[in-house]
């Protein structure tokens, strides 16, 4: 079986990755070789996710093999598939490489472990394997930090969100909120915010919660906390509040027993940052309030709400046509696109009103550029594509809120 390689790396695995189906090697058949192989196939494996920026490392097992597939920039790509007979060596390899049970093939795990490129650089790898009815699937993820936006600047984002997270992360009390669905980059934007944050105001005491650690940041104490086991969110927060904070990252509001700890540090003079998981600012506002923040406690705490998502860029080499930097997929890295929502007095008076959604919304939308302005702003400047906006926002992306 030949199988096709479209990703080009300068990987010295390359050949032997390549010529693999080609060359019935001399020593193939004896087992003893069948384990370098795995090896220098894996390797070429990681190498090659890791040249193309990919955030996970799929291997899906089929009847004729495993799968490969890239995320990049969120999307899923299959580029290659391994030949039946080598699928339970290369992921044999993976669990050795992860630590894992290798005679366990019948139970999900999951183990983490770092790897070495050949252009010397280190990454933090993920790896959780999981039975099928074909064998195992393995999916690896990769923390990568080349190629991530370093600054608040780097985003993508308009002059006007940008300044408004500035301003926001100036503060030395409140809450800050950065929403949007799982894939937004909202962990991004945070860690840009916390760089922010150390360059601007270096004396002041920053620490973040996170699940999990996916960028070191120099300055910055980090935790990584274990959402279902001891050192939960709520438990890590409330000892953390008891020592001397001024800046509290939370990596994700949970549950309403978060909530209500991060309000209660944005109430005693913190400045917390975190997530949440919703659709737009005036869908946070409500969905706070149905976890039991009060709105008098939410109007008083509430500076920033940035409902972000990330959309793909078309690719500047083909113009979106399909090349193999893009892997033929004819869009090249991610842009965000958000709207930045700051408390004033007219929606401060609204929310203590306990008005309704979607007259929060169309005040929200009123008066700052919703997400459908701003994608169709990055349309108009050639910098995606309207399918794109359409896989993110939705058919009715186009439609721009009036009124
Ligand atoms: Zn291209």
């Amino acid at each position: 079986m030949r199988y096709r390689v479209v990703i080009l790396v300068s990987c010295v695995y390359q050949q032997e990755f390549l010529g693999l189906s080609d060359v019935p090697s001399a020593n193939s058949h004896t087992s003893d070789s069948v384990v370098p192989d795995a090896v220098a196939l894996v390797d070429g494996l990681i190498g090659k996710a890791l040249a193309a920026s990919a955030s996970d490392l799929h291997l899906e097992p089929a009847a004729n093999g495993l799968s490969v597939r890239l995320r990049l920039d969120g999307v899923l790509s299959t580029i290659d598939l391994i030949p039946a007979d080598f699928a339970d060596n290369v992921i044999a390899r993976l669990k050795v490489m992860g630590e894992l049970l290798t005679y366990r093939t019948d139970i999900p795990q999951e183990g983490s472990f770092v790897f070495d490129a050949t252009d010397g650089s280190r990454h933090d790898l993920r790896l959780a394997v999981f039975p099928t009815i074909h064998g195992e699937r393995a999916v690896l993820r990769i923390f990568c930090e080349d190629g991530q936006p370093r600054s608040v600047d780097q985003l993508g984002l308009s002059e006007s969100v940008v300044r408004s997270l500035k301003d926001a992360s100036g503060q030395t009390s409140g809450l800050i909120l950065v929403t949007g669905p799982a894939g937004a980059g909202k962990s991004t934007t945070l860690y840009t915010i916390a760089r922010h944050i150390l360059e601007t105001t270096p004396g002041r005491s920053v620490v973040s919660l996170e699940d999990p650690v996916e960028q070191r940041i120099d300055g910055l104490t980090q935790i990584q906390v274990q959402p279902f086991g001891e050192l939960n969110y709520a438990r890590a927060m409330r000892s953390l509040l008891r020592q001397d904070v001024e800046v509290l990252f939370v990596g994700e509001i949970r549950d309403a027993e978060s909530a209500h700890i991060v309000v209660e540090a944005a109430l005693t003079g913190h400045l917390v940052l975190s997530t949440l998981h919703s659709g737009n600012p005036a869908e946070t506002i409500a969905r706070l309030i149905e976890m039991g923040i009060a709105p008098y406690q939410l109007t008083s705490t509430l500076r920033l709400i940035h409902s972000q998502r990330l959309l793909r860029k078309t690719c500047r080499d083909c113009n979106g046509k399909g090349c193999e930097r893009c892997i033929t997929t004819g869009y090249r890295n991610r842009t965000a696109c958000a709207q930045a929502v700051e408390m004033n007095d007219t929606l401060r008076q609204q929310i203590i009103e306990h008005a309704p959604t979607s007259r929060l919304r169309t005040l929200i939308d009123k008066n700052n550029p919703n997400l459908h302005e701003c994608a169709g702003s990055l349309v108009e400047s050639g910098k995606t594509t309207l399918d794109e906006v359409r896989r993110v926002l939705g058919v009715a992306s186009t439609k721009t809120t009036n009124k």
